[in-house]
């Protein structure tokens, strides 16, 4: 591992932010701010503070610009064996360094135009743009920056993951910020949510690469191949950053660098960058789509387990408010059958016969067969009620259906 931190910043750059070496662009831009505060010479007239000023400034124009940024990383994952500089080998073009033609601008230090100056020693011509991740130089390298997303209650933060990353690193990193946002992006209000959906979608598409700087990264890179010698790579790079140039002036720069160079002996490598040529994209679909459906189910869920406490909670005070009814016994409602509901529950299950004689049919209705007949005051035990008949069990044991206006509330006075 090549972590620690002098390794990581052999000029100190990080250390003079008080950044680590990961931080994000914005937190480097702030660190910058809130020292330049102490020590800008319009604020402090502080005998050291123009020296403190500057050397935060030579930091700040290296670490704040992606590709310089980049190739200090990767000068840092090369330090160790501090590899001899090529003294002197084939054409490197050099565009911005003036003579252009197929000029041997070797020290072309200035190969970009660098804001500040230029990170560390001038021993080599351009230096390689290394995977932030895992330190490899890649022919296809890019700047991708994803978004991870965490709510809490009342508020959500969006945090990019940002760098120059192999497309190995770029998607191990992509799937962490999608899996985080998964996790907690959603439970904030009123953003969260939105958030959620937009980072899962951008990093769905494979992060944002901004085009012009993406373009600017891989001529250095080619810059870098050139002069180690490895001109096809070259080719590769500078035709991918044709690709993703967006600005026109800056595209007519890459065609004649990339004209210098001649036609290829091979073909260029495949795009390892299209969205689908990854298994990142389609475990992205993946999360989302199992995302989607699991959150569904879980509120599909929640839902009804919350429309049951209601039911449960509005039948609650229909229970009985008096004096405590003895509760009917369990057979009987097993016997109810299934027919129009009962309005309201009898007071009570004894009725009493309130005329003469009555008639005990096998049916609710004058149709049906008699099967039985009451009298005056036989009491008898209320089963149901069905269109204005009762069905009913004598004291005998009998049930069948009586018509219910022939009934009246409570026992008969006569038991037999
Ligand atoms: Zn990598």
């Amino acid at each position: 591992m090549v972590d620690s931190p002098e390794r990581k910043d052999p000029m100190g750059y990080y250390a003079r932010l008080g950044v680590p070496s990961t931080a994000t662009a914005e937190r480097i831009k702030l660190a910058f701010r809130q020292q330049a505060k102490h020590v800008h010479p319009d604020h402090n007239t502080g005998a050291g503070a123009k020296d403190a000023f500057q050397r935060l400034n030579e930091a700040y124009q290296v670490l704040s610009d992606p590709v310089t940024r980049a190739q200090y990383d990767a000068r840092a994952q090369e330090l160790p064996p501090a590899p001899a500089s090529p003294s002197s080998s084939g054409p490197a073009p050099s565009p911005s360094g003036g003579g252009a033609a197929a000029g041997r601008t070797r020290s072309s230090r200035a190969a970009r135009p660098s804001p500040g100056a230029s990170p560390g020693a001038a021993d080599k011509s351009v230096a390689a743009i290394a995977c932030s991740g895992c330190g490899t130089v890649t022919a296809q390298p890019r700047y991708v920056t994803y978004w991870r997303v965490i709510s809490y209650g009342i508020g959500t933060r969006r945090q990019p993951v940002q760098g120059v990353f192999c497309r190995s690193c770029a998607d191990r990193r992509g799937l962490k910020a999608s899996l985080t946002t998964w996790a907690l992006g959603w439970w904030g209000v009123p953003w969260g949510p939105y958030w959620t959906v937009k980072a899962l979608w951008q990093n769905l598409k494979g992060g944002e690469k901004p085009g012009d700087l993406n373009a600017a990264l891989l001529r250095q890179q080619a810059l870098y191949f050139l002069g180690a010698s490895k001109p096809a790579l070259a080719r590769s790079a500078l035709d991918q950053a044709i690709r993703l140039v967006e600005r026109p002036e800056m595209r007519q720069k890459l065609e004649k660098m990339r004209i210098l160079l001649g036609a290829g002996g091979r073909e260029s490598p495949p795009d390892r960058w299209r969205p689908l040529a990854s298994w990142a994209f389609y475990l992205h679909v993946l999360l989302i789509v199992g995302g989607a459906v699991g959150a569904w189910t879980v509120v599909d869920q929640l839902a009804l387990i919350a429309g049951q406490a209601l039911i449960a909670a509005s039948q609650a005070p229909a229970l009985p408010p008096g004096p405590a009814l003895p509760p009917p016994p369990s057979r009987l409602a097993a016997t109810v059958p299934s027919s129009p509901p009962v309005p309201a529950p009898p007071p009570s299950i004894l009725w009493h016969v309130s005329t003469g004689t009555l008639v005990l049919r096998d049916g609710p209705g004058a149709a049906h067969a008699a099967v039985g007949r009451l009298y005056q005051s036989d009491t008898v035990e209320l089963l149901a009620r069905i269109d204005g008949w009762a069905r009913i069990k004598t004291a005998g044991g009998q049930t069948g259906f009586v018509a219910q206006q022939f009934l009246a509330a409570g026992a008969g006075t006569d038991d037999e």
